[in-house]
């Protein structure tokens, strides 16, 4: 084999198989820049990985100075002289190939571990301890793999030292969820075997547009042969899975669009298993608008927005690595007037729980002074943020105030209860950033995302410099604004009601 498969491969294939297929064979002068908030999230895991050595309660060897087979050659050595901690070493085998942060010996065997920036768990939080991460689980299988390969070790229980100072052992012997009965090894060497077509191009592999494409450093060159393809997946939420069930019948977006609705019908259902009849009309419906049959944004249903003197558009920024709500920002106005409109933000200077209180305290007085009025925010994210908030600073806000703030019908998630339930929109995705700029809206910032954000605020914690914080705020801003000229495009929208399915 050509290539020997890696760690870094296994992440890329649990993340998009044609990005593995584009890594090993497309030429690199087509990919994207290297994004400001990957490269710091890549220096923050190194920071972490270094923070992490240094505390280390037991001596170890560190070949982190050594690359390429010199790095192996010393760690076999050093496997060989039974050293108990290994830092950065390198193993391999015909096929395979992984740099483990860290091999422990560990009753006459050597496990494999690796150091991440992030929780060892997948969604946890107060209420769910979370469940394994798929690409960790899949990383440390090929270590494991390699080091059983090489007569180091019969166990599967290597593990995770995450951001919270824990070292969680990955049981690979243990089932998936209780629905899903495959072991995480079994899961493995699914992987690894379907990594191995790719690598001997045995298979090929094609783009599927989805969230995962934002960060991703073939974007531009995926949109493109997405769009000269008109790929089905540029209907938004579609997805890969969807498509390999359409794909059977109707290859192309515009072929789905022009065909009547009913060719696909099978009675009370639709000719594409795993797919329900109301999915695949609103699926039809968005291929018909990127196809330009149907021309205009609408409405399914006439939508009646509460009224009342003042509305507020509000949107959060995070850090989600240090796990630090930094803004919340409010475009304000009043009686429908542009001219009333005003920003508030209240915006903590640095990471400090104190501060962060302080910022969700003055968010939470501004609004109460306010209500009643119209809140619009968009995504749930806005309210699994609040509430996780006031359950960590619980003294001045009861959690219950929160809990009952977003329940009121005056305070709306634009994104959850009415454009996804009730519009329809010729744009790739539905996100506030597509929408709004479809309805001719301009974001000041040359290059807008929330992610590029959270590196603007590590450099403000940095450097301190004024207009890195102006920067933060005008993009904040702008998110809110965006958010008012969607409600405003929504109320303008013609109605077209959904067809008898
Ligand atoms: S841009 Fe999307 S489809 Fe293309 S390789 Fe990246 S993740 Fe895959």
């Amino acid at each position: 084999m050509k290539h020997k498969i890696s760690a870094d491969m296994l992440y890329n294939y649990s993340q998009c198989p044609h990005r593995l297929y584009l890594d090993l064979f497309e030429d690199s002068a087509k990919q994207n820049r290297e994004s400001a908030f990957l490269k710091l999230l890549w220096e923050r895991g190194i920071d972490y990985e270094k923070q992490v050595v240094s505390e280390l309660k037991i001596p170890f060897l560190d070949l982190s100075s050594y690359s390429g087979s010199e790095k192996e050659k010393r760690t076999i050595d050093a496997i060989k002289q039974g050293v108990t901690l290994i830092y950065s070493g390198r193993i391999s085998t015909a096929q395979l190939v992984g740099e483990p942060d860290l091999l422990l010996k560990k009753e006459g065997e050597y496990i494999a571990g690796d150091i991440k920036s992030g929780s060892a768990f997948e969604g946890e939080n107060e209420e769910t301890e979370g469940k394994p991460k798929k690409h960790y689980a899949l990383q440390l299988g090929l270590y494991t793999d390699i080091l059983t390969r090489l007569n180091h070790s019969t166990s599967r229980t290597p593990f995770i030292h995450d951001i919270k100072g824990r070292d969680i052992s990955y049981d690979l012997g243990e089932a998936k969820g209780k629905l899903n009965q495959q072991t995480w090894w079994e899961c493995y060497l699914e992987t690894l075997s379907e990594i191995e077509q790719i690598v001997e191009k045995n298979v090929t592999t094609t783009p599927a547009h989805g969230g995962v494409c934002k960060l991703c450093h073939w974007r531009t060159h995926c949109l493109k042969s997405l769009i000269a393809a008109q790929d089905l997946t540029l209907i938004p939420e579609l997805g890969r899975k969807k498509r390999e069930a359409i794909h059977l019948q109707v290859q192309t977006l515009t072929d789905f669009a022009q065909k009547p609705l009913s060719d696909f019908k099978d009675g009370k259902k639709t000719i594409f298993p795993g797919i329900g009849l109301s999915t695949l009309s609103k699926f039809h419906a968005r291929a018909r608008l990127l196809a330009k049959i149907d021309t205009y944004a609408y409405t399914r249903k006439r939508i009646r927005f509460p009224r009342t003197d003042t509305e507020l558009f509000f949107d959060i920024e995070t850090d989600p690595m240090r796990d630090f709500c930094y803004l919340h920002g409010f475009v304000e106005r009043h009686h429908g007037n542009p001219d009333t409109e005003k920003y508030v933000s209240f915006f903590a200077d640095q990471v400090d729980e104190k501060l962060e209180e302080r910022v969700f305290i003055d968010a939470w007085h501004y609004i109460k002074q306010h209500f009643p009025c119209t809140v619009y925010y968009y995504s749930p994210y806005e309210k699994t943020i609040w509430k996780k908030l006031s359950k960590k600073y619980p003294e001045l806000i009861q959690p219950s105030e929160i809990e009952a703030f977003f329940k009121s019908p005056l305070v709306i998630d634009l994104y959850s209860e009415i454009v996804k339930k009730h519009t329809e929109w010729p744009t790739y995705s539905y996100s506030v950033k597509d929408l709004a700029q479809y309805l001719g809206f301009r974001w000041r910032d040359k290059n807008p995302s929330g992610a590029e954000s959270i590196e603007w605020y590590h450099r403000w914690l940095e450097e301190k410099k004024l207009e890195i914080k102006e920067r933060i705020l005008k993009y904040n801003e702008d998110d809110c604004i965006a958010m008012r000229v969607l409600l405003e495009g929504i109320q303008g929208l013609p109605l077209k009601p959904h067809p008898s399915t």
